[in-house]
């Protein structure tokens, strides 16, 4: 499970000396409605050469994996990327005129989603240039050198891409969770052949878990098909589905583990290998034990098939990768928060039944991203909590950690923007923003990935999969709850985790403001709300807006025809969060699919038309991006007299060249 930045601001102070924050860009291009971001690895020089070799071999590990999320995002992606990657590099006519900028913004968009559906939205963008033009762009590009199937010709090529690309009527949407449709029919998402949802729903539910306590989590690595009346799964792993980039994987991670910090590491990478190469569910369970169990190495990594956000049906594993190292100081903090999560746990507003009687280890820290892949790359997330599996988070816990060179590379990149400003009614309000709310923000994330994710417990027969499509949104919720319900609470203060409750109010303005508002600047005109962590914001905000609108807790003010959201009352209002944080809390012991369903259908998804207009006019004249991601920095061996004596890190500013080499160095699976 993951956290993403909603606000751009998170900051730690101690995390790069501002002189050299100052010295470095953070912020590096801006295209349609994306940023380019650059982050810094504050701390790599103080690793071990060692530990720096272990950081390159993991991150040549990460990028091998990059072309399994394009395909993965949609069967057609690497097929698309080749192409306008081989026209970007072969045509030979003018490039000095806007349709050939425009071409390269759509090449931009596809690298930046790994595919041609918008990596948040999950909607299908189009090339922003005619087809004619694009015909113009192949006739005039090396005939060679396009992916071709066996025996193809260009024409035919382009016969079977171009309505992929430019018929916004042919599968539309990477994800639908559109109730009432047939979900894995109307998803693009290349988790599926053949089968609809009925049929894939029949299929998992014929198979049977021969440990009820410990049940694996089928589907998770591979895509279930169906070829001559037979359904079946293709595992993902080596010799079966996505091999040559899993070989390459595995030939990393190998080296990896000649260079472990420690038994426990050494032990996890190598259980993390065999997994790929047999794809057996069993064996992944039993790394991910290892991987909980592994709390005292430094360097970090996730690598794997994980987060099942792109499954409509919840249930297949995005291909991701991060390679990290723990932030010493900011662990501390986190630290706190975990060694009370009884406490938290034995607090909370939630119906006894569902409290877990004794909460495992929840290990908390703060890292510092060094490398980002797969799903995690361009766009990044600011906080995960893993391993997924319920039944290993209970016996063995599970690591949370917030990724701080990200926040803060956020902070850095959106200074001086004008947002505040814009949708912030008050100067008071403004300040506190400033002052509180990177640091409130920080503790939101530990509060939400270390606790929240962590709380809870099903009740004895209810499936983990029971609230199918709304599971996703609601298990944020849930987490965004708990910290929402805590941030406020003394113990913040007296576990001095924050300086005055003045932080929590900063935390309350900001996630209401963007749960409300702001957040609406990410939403097309006449869209609804797709994303699971945006659908969850607005759910609270909404909900609590309604429950309390008789008591005025939270209202819309308007002043000289902007609309800007006030809380009148701190105290009612983590009043109604703790309401609702026990009601989705049932939700999910329970395993209530209609409650849950309502919950998100009414408060989650639906635009009020006119606030979204008057957001995204306001949000317009401030040329801001509202979506970001990163460049990943460049590591390189040392070599003298044939002996590995330390790792260079560079920074690189141009994203296409990145974009262009990842295509060169790590692109292994076939075109079809
Ligand atoms: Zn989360």
């Amino acid at each position: 499970m993951r956290s993403y930045s909603f606000s751009g601001t998170s900051k730690k102070e101690d995390i790069a000396n501002t002189a050299e924050a100052a010295d470095f860009t953070f912020l590096v291009e801006q295209f349609a409605d994306l940023k380019i971001m650059r982050f810094q690895v504050p701390g790599f020089e103080e690793l071990t050469v060692r530990q720096k070799v272990l950081v390159y071999y993991l991150s040549q590990a990460a990028l091998c994996g990059r072309d399994i999320t394009f395909d993965q995002n949609g069967k057609y992606n690497l097929v698309i990327r080749r192409t306008l990657e081989n026209i970007y590099l072969t045509y030979n006519g003018n490039k000095e005129n806007s349709r050939w900028q425009d071409f390269v913004v759509y090449l931009k968009r596809v690298w930046f989603s790994n595919g041609i559906y918008h990596h948040y939205a999950s909607d299908k963008f189009l090339p922003g240039i005619s087809l004619e033009y694009f015909n113009e762009l192949i006739r005039g590009s090396d005939q060679e050198g396009f992916p071709f199937r066996e025996g193809q010709r260009v024409d035919q090529l382009i016969e079977e891409i171009s309505p992929v690309m430019f018929d916004p009527e042919i599968m539309p949407k990477k994800v639908s969770l559109d109730a009432g449709n047939d979900l894995v029919l109307a998803s693009a998402v290349n988790f599926y052949e053949g089968v609809n949802e009925a049929e894939a729903e029949a299929f998992y539910k014929g198979l049977e878990q021969t440990d009820p306590l410990h049940p694996l989590s089928f589907g998770l690595n591979s895509k279930l098909v169906k070829e001559k009346g037979v359904v079946f799964e293709k595992i993902w792993k080596m010799g079966g589905g996505y091999s040559p980039a899993i070989e390459k994987i595995v030939f990393w991670l190998e080296k990896a583990i000649t260079v472990a910090e420690n038994p426990e590491q050494e032990a996890a990478l190598i259980k993390l290998s065999e997994y790929y190469t047999s794809g057996d569910l069993k064996t992944w369970d039993q790394y991910n034990v290892l991987w909980v169990k592994d709390l005292n190495s430094d360097i970090d990594v996730v690598n794997g098939f994980i987060e099942s956000y792109e499954d409509p049906l919840g249930r297949k594993g995005s291909w991701e990768a991060m390679v990290n190292f723990k932030d010493k100081d900011g662990t501390m903090r986190a630290e706190i928060i975990s060694s009370h999560a009884q406490w938290f746990e034995d607090n909370s507003p939630v119906d006894g039944r569902f409290k877990k009687k004794k909460v495992k280890g929840v290990s908390a820290k703060v890292i510092t991203a060094a490398q980002l892949a797969g799903d995690c790359y361009p766009s990044t997330p600011i906080g995960i909590n893993l391993p997924n599996a319920d039944w290993i988070r209970k016996e063995h816990g599970s690591k949370s950690v917030t990724i701080e060179n990200i926040t803060y590379a956020y902070e850095q990149a959106s200074l001086g923007n004008g947002m505040l400003e814009e949708f912030v009614l008050t100067i008071g309000e403004q300040e506190l923003a400033r002052e509180f709310g990177p640091l409130a923000g920080n503790v939101h994330t530990d509060l939400h990935e270390c606790l929240g994710h962590g709380s809870g417990q099903l009740l004895p027969g209810t499936s983990s999969e029971a609230l199918r499509n709304y599971q996703s949104t609601l298990e944020e919720a849930r987490a965004d709850l708990f910290a929402l319900y805590y941030i406020m609470d003394p113990k913040m203060i007296e576990l001095n985790i924050l300086p005055s409750s003045l932080a929590a109010m900063a935390e309350y303005n900001s996630f209401m403001r963007n749960g409300l508002l702001t957040q609406l600047t990410r939403v097309n005109p006449g869209k609804n709300i797709e994303e699971s962590h945006m659908r969850n914001r607005q759910l609270i905000a909404r909900w609590c807006f309604e429950r309390g609108e008789a008591d005025r807790v939270v209202e819309f003010v308007k002043q000289e025809g902007k609309t800007y959201v006030k809380i009148n009352d701190y105290l009612k209002l983590r009043g109604l969060f703790g309401e609702l944080l026990a009601e989705i809390q049932r939700i999910k012991s329970e395993g209530d699919f209609e409650s849950g369903k309502s919950l998100v259908e009414i408060y989650g998804v639906q635009v009020d038309k006119d606030l979204h207009e008057e957001v995204l006019t306001r949000f317009k004249k401030l040329n801001v991006a509202p979506y970001g991601g990163f460049l990943n920095p460049v590591f390189s061996l040392i070599v003298e007299n044939a002996a590995i004596t330390g790792v260079k890190i560079e920074y690189p500013m141009d994203y296409t060249a990145q974009m262009l080499q990842y295509s060169t160095d790590y692109s292994f699976l076939p075109n079809w």
